[in-house]
């Protein structure tokens, strides 16, 4: 169910059987100079898209900005303060739950320190206030990392390396442009260095030249899979929480 393609009735409808609704999270972000900077929106967004195809829950549009604090600087990063992401987020999930939505996933292509927690911090209040609502925050790299480990060859893989080049290879191949050099930047932790640029120069963290089309294909296969087990967990723990309630209803 894509939200932005079905009717007010189709969501009246479907509403009687599902409400469960995934909130997709993106970036604009520099992923080096051979991968557009869409590439976490468009990640996020396929895997999804797949995954709505075998469990037919709500899946709203992605929101496309994101927190970027390492790659702020680099050409074409152009990002949103946690404030925003926060405030966006609060209001996308509360006027869902208006509408009758109570399960949340937010899947975010991005796994950014900053912007995750933002998210998580939306759900954290969030779930505190409205005690019938499941709400679950994630990325595909924190809930596959070793899945993802297993299918890289380069040991200290990241941003723009050997996984995320191999699935947008994988999802678009007409817009990888080449391949960026390898590159594992150094930050002088603990410091917060201004001149991020100085650090990491081509915006690439691990290997490019070791993705795939065929490990892309995997990495998007295991995300998809993934995914349909949250939404079956997501799913299950509504319908004893509906079960709970009407226990206590006979009491
Ligand atoms: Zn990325």
């Amino acid at each position: 169910m894509i939200l932005e393609e079905i009717t007010m009735e189709d969501f009246k409808e479907h509403l009687k059987i599902c409400r469960t609704i995934i909130f997709p999270f993106g970036t604009i972000e520099e992923h080096g100079s051979h991968l557009p900077l869409y590439t976490d929106t468009l990640i996020a967004w396929e895997v999804l898209k797949q995954a709505v195809q075998k469990r037919p829950v709500f899946l709203a549009p992605a929101v496309p900005y994101g927190v970027c604090t390492t790659t702020g600087r680099h050409p074409g990063t152009i990002g949103i303060t946690p404030t925003s992401l926060r405030a966006i987020t609060l209001d996308l999930i509360k006027d869902a739950y208006g509408k009758g939505l109570r399960n949340f996933l937010l899947v975010s292509g991005h796994g950014g320190g900053i912007h995750m927690h933002a998210l998580k911090e939306v759900a954290e209040t969030l779930i505190d206030e409205l005690d019938d609502i499941r709400m679950a925050v994630l990325s595909p790299y924190d809930v596959l990392w070793k899945e993802f480990s297993a299918l890289c060859e380069t040991s200290n893989d990241s941003h723009a390396g050997e996984l995320e080049t191999s699935l947008v290879m994988a999802l678009r191949p007409g817009l990888v442009k080449g391949i960026s050099p390898e590159e594992y930047p150094q930050f002088p932790r603990p410091f917060i260095v201004r001149d991020k640029m100085k650090y990491w120069p081509n915006g690439v963290w691990g290997n490019p030249a070791k993705a795939t089309t065929e490990k892309g294909q995997k990495a998007f296969t295991l995300a998809v899979e993934r995914m349909v087990e949250l939404i079956d967990e997501v799913e299950k723990m509504e319908k004893l929480h509906l079960w709970q309630q009407a226990l206590e209803r006979q009491k």
